[in-house]
């Protein structure tokens, strides 16, 4: 029995609770539902306004923010307090943008570099999950006026790349604005159910999903099977899209018009002029052969051959990514069974060619690129709000996660490329005797050295019952949702002491990043196996240091003087040994200590046990 209920605002009738699809884009953003007579997923637009609503934010004088077309306007006259891209900055700290600061014409703060990045307007301070909160607000608000009804619940789509701090701050954005995030997808999951690809539970299919943006581009491999979406791999450019082919128009004209490039920088009104015309002759040649135009008196041309001769070099950069996505799923061309087309630059007819060209196939390019995203997004809503058969969406995590143990080595327990949702765990035990507490530190990354990766998260459990080194078993165990989002809890199994956290890391990773870390692994592999077996056996001398100590203090009364002399004397070398960086070394110095104390230890533990014997019947 569906629930229907009276919505007091509008006088409304209310059929169930409605969940939106939400595409949160760097450029634009833009919201979708299905259709409630039709049952085809609509984009939402006002009369005959677009429905891509852009991702823009002026705050005025008073700090009210403006969002969308209305901001826009302001990009140019008040640019120090209208905020654009701020997607790019979500999750990031300032060192992982500051080499792309200058593409922000607006104050990013710098005052503390590992911390997450703030904005600055006026004397206030913006995070950018709260400039993302005004963008979904108003595209809550452009809802709610539509449908005639109260929009809280969504799915929100984020890129496949986005990591855990991202997905993380995605989803806060959207508590801030006052949604109840029902679940993150992957872009490229979204585009595939808008083209009704996985919605066949009996289908087994391979994808490919290529958005070319106006700033940012990637392309994702995907596979579906029983209903089940896994992103293979993706790769990509986030500074590479169709800005880049208005900046190559406007350099082609430049020298064909002389006009200088100091002319140019400074007269911002001339260069923003002939951006706008540039744009302007990029969509018109996607369906005609010349573009013409009277600008301040010159007439601005371009045909249809040179515009693809000036783009071909971006338009093979993503083929090379295509490639390497590819080679990084192993899934040769031919395996490919679909491609589909996603974003405003896929217009492009050299595109769309070049692409069905390098897969051999004809591409899913029917739908509106700019809505096709929030156009799955709804899909997903709709199955979400039990409308249709649940549909699993499954991911992997780019890279692994894992703990420090002894020596700062890193203990993965959970490989990269683990599928998402997802559930690890492994024991540990204390290396004191009356431990109470242990640091738990969360790292990312694929080093064997804990110092080499990215640290996430690190709390302490504590109130662990006093007992010997080793007796403990703590249990540390990773599970990852369905929205990628990393809960690391520890459990003390005798005791019962538990401690639980989200991880929320301080900063998050760029693609380019997360694939530098990946290589690094691979060029440091060997260094690491031998830091990792040096660490080891220093770990191990240093225990062995810890127990004979205690053994001896405990015992020394039945040890001879030339028992004592001598371990003394081993104790002091593996002690000097394992301030050197020889592995050999250590390991023959715990030989030789082990080999000094093992007939007194013997006969100890003997003793031991024969007068526990005594006095007893056998
Ligand atoms: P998106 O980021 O997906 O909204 O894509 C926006 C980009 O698509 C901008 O660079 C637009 O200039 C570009 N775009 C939109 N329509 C067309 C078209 N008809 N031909 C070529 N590019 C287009």
């Amino acid at each position: 029995m569906s629930k229907i209920s009276i919505n007091i605002a509008t006088g409304s009738l209310q059929q169930a609770e409605i969940v939106v699809g939400i595409d949160l884009g760097t450029t634009n953003s833009l919201i979708a539902v299905i259709h409630p007579e039709s049952k085809q997923a609509v984009a939402l637009k006002e009369h005959d306004s677009s429905s891509l609503v852009p991702s823009v934010i002026y705050f005025d004088e008073l700090n009210n923010a403006i969002v969308g077309d209305n901001a826009k306007q302001f990009l140019e006259k008040t640019p120090e307090r209208t905020i654009f891209s701020s997607k790019r900055l979500m999750g990031k700290s300032y060192n992982d943008i500051k080499e792309n600061e200058f593409f922000f014409s607006y104050k990013v703060i710098d005052d503390d570099t590992d911390r997450l990045v703030k904005v600055q307007v006026g004397d206030k301070f913006y995070s950018p999950v709260e400039l993302s909160s005004y963008i979904l607000k108003e595209l809550k608000a452009r809802a709610e006026h539509i449908l005639k009804t109260s929009v809280n619940k969504v799915v929100i789509t984020v890129p496949a790349y986005f990591n855990d701090a991202q997905r993380q701050a995605t989803r806060d954005a959207g508590k801030l604005a006052g949604l109840d995030v029902l679940r993150i997808i992957n872009e490229p999951t979204a585009a595939s159910l808008a083209y009704g690809i996985g919605i066949n539970q009996t289908e087994e299919k391979t994808i490919a999903v290529y958005d070319l943006g106006g700033g940012t581009f990637d392309v994702s491999i995907l596979t579906i099977s029983n209903g089940i979406f896994e992103v293979l791999s993706t790769h990509g450019n986030t500074y590479l899209g169709g800005d880049d082919f208005d900046k190559v128009i406007v350099d082609y004209w430049s020298k064909e018009f002389n006009f200088s490039k100091d002319e140019l920088q400074q007269n911002k009104q001339l260069m923003q002029g002939l951006r706008i015309k540039a744009e302007e002759a990029k969509k018109h040649l996607s369906h005609n052969a010349e573009y013409r135009t009277n600008f301040n008196g010159d007439i601005l041309t371009i045909n249809k051959d040179k515009f693809e001769q000036l783009i071909q070099p971006f338009v093979n950069k993503t083929l090379d990514s295509c490639k390497q996505a590819l080679k990084d799923s192993n899934i040769t061309i031919n395996e490919i069974d679909e491609v589909v087309m996603v974003g405003g630059s896929t217009r492009v007819p050299l595109v769309t060619n070049a692409v069905s060209n390098f897969f051999n196939k004809k591409v899913n390019n029917t739908l509106n690129p700019d809505e096709v995203v929030a156009l799955g997004a709804a899909i997903q809503a709709d199955i979400l709000a039990g409308n249709n058969k649940e549909i699993l969406l499954l991911d992997i995590t780019p890279l692994s996660l894992g703990i420090e143990t002894m020596g700062g080595l890193m203990d993965v327990l959970m490989p990269r490329n683990s599928k998402i949702p997802s559930k690890a765990a492994r024991q540990y035990t204390t290396s004191k005797d009356g431990q109470i507490n242990m640091r738990i530190s969360v790292y990312q990354g694929e080093r064997d050295l804990v110092k080499d990766n990215r640290k996430l998260a690190e709390f302490n459990l504590t109130n662990i019952p006093a007992m010997p080194a080793g007796l403990p078993k703590v249990e540390v165990s990773f599970l990852i949702d369905a929205d990628g989002i990393l809960k690391v809890k520890a459990k003390e199994l005798r005791s019962g002491v538990e401690q639980t956290i989200d991880v929320k890391p301080q900063y998050g990773l760029t693609d380019d990043e997360v694939e530098k870390m990946l290589m690094d692994s691979i060029t440091h592999a060997k260094d690491d196996i031998a830091i990792r077996a040096l660490t080891e056996a220093r770990t191990e001398g240093e225990q062995l240091l810890e127990t004979t100590e205690k053994f001896i203090g405990k015992n020394a009364a039945q040890l001879s003087q030339d028992e004592m002399l001598a371990t003394a004397q081993a104790m002091q070398t593996l002690q000097l040994a394992l301030t050197m960086n020889d592995k050999n070394l250590i390991q023959t110095k715990i030989e030789e200590l082990n080999e000094i104390s093992r007939p007194y230890a013997e006969r100890i533990m003997d003793n031991a046990v024969s007068s526990a014997m005594k006095g007893k019947v056998i």
